[in-house]
């Protein structure tokens, strides 16, 4: 039971490091984090989720530059919405193999304390950081630990499978306010608070320079993290208005 809680709260941990740090920090530069916890947890994304920061920012960058097209990574549209969902990790692997670090390098070139990150993506860090967590759970709990870290990165990289599978099948085109942002009832606004804003995914790619995504009232737990970060001045906003809601255009159906 123990156990079991722990592996939740860690999954719950990769997804919120991964959603304002990697998403909204990295990748679209919504908030900017004091430079030494945006190395620290750049680290924990290595050790928990084997997570390249520089192929993760590259392949997200397509993502939304070529969006549910054949340039699109990881689109249900192109990959199939199975092969996303369970995945998305493999997806993005299978693309850093096709297209090399050379194409990881022009999409990254101005991505703040780069040297940094890329220290972090070369392959003898990222296996010696995976290597020193997966030692640290085996040291803490035996050989169950190894199956805690286990289970929590395959739930971990079954929510990021499911944010990108379902946010670009369920929902109009193109994403002003899709099934995934105003989907009523308890389960939907569960799922949101689980994945800390990423399941308002329609509006993401609306407005994705925004740090908010719950841009009709909606809780964004992500956004909400990021404010608490900004008042202890661990965080700022770059966008004069970059948190501000936005009213959600009209339901269409
Ligand atoms: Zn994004």
């Amino acid at each position: 039971m123990g156990l079991a809680f722990l592996m939740a709260s860690l999954v719950l941990l990769d997804v919120l490091v991964t959603s304002v740090l990697y998403h909204r920090s990295l990748a679209h530069r919504a908030v900017i984090f004091n430079r030494w916890l945006a190395r620290s947890l750049t680290v924990y994304m290595q050790g928990m989720a084997f997570a390249p920061p520089l192929t993760w920012i590259a392949t997200h960058t397509l993502h939304h530059a070529h969006t549910d097209t054949p340039r699109d990574p990881y689109s249900p549209r192109v990959h199939g919405f199975l092969a996303v969902f369970f995945g998305t990790a493999v997806l993005v692997s299978l693309w850093r193999r096709r297209h090399g670090g050379a194409a990881v390098d022009r999409l990254t070139r101005s991505v703040p304390d780069r040297a940094f990150l890329a220290f972090c993506e070369r392959r003898p860090a990222c296996f010696a950081i995976t290597g020193s967590f997966i030692a640290a759970f085996v040291l803490a709990f035996g050989w169950l630990g190894l199956l805690l870290y286990v289970l929590q990165l395959i739930g971990f990289y079954l929510i990021v499978g499911w944010a990108n599978s379902a946010g670009h099948t369920l929902g109009e085109r193109p994403f002003h306010g899709s099934a995934t942002n105003r989907s009523p009832g308890v389960l939907p606004a569960l799922m949101n608070a689980c994945m800390f804003g990423e399941w308002l995914h329609g509006y993401h790619h609306r407005y994705p320079a925004r740090a908010n995504f719950g841009m009709a009232g909606e809780f964004d737990a992500g956004y909400f993290v990021c404010r608490v970060l900004a008042r202890l001045h661990l965080a700022t906003f770059p966008g004069a208005r970059a948190h501000d809601p936005i009213p959600a255009p009209a339901r269409t159906r």
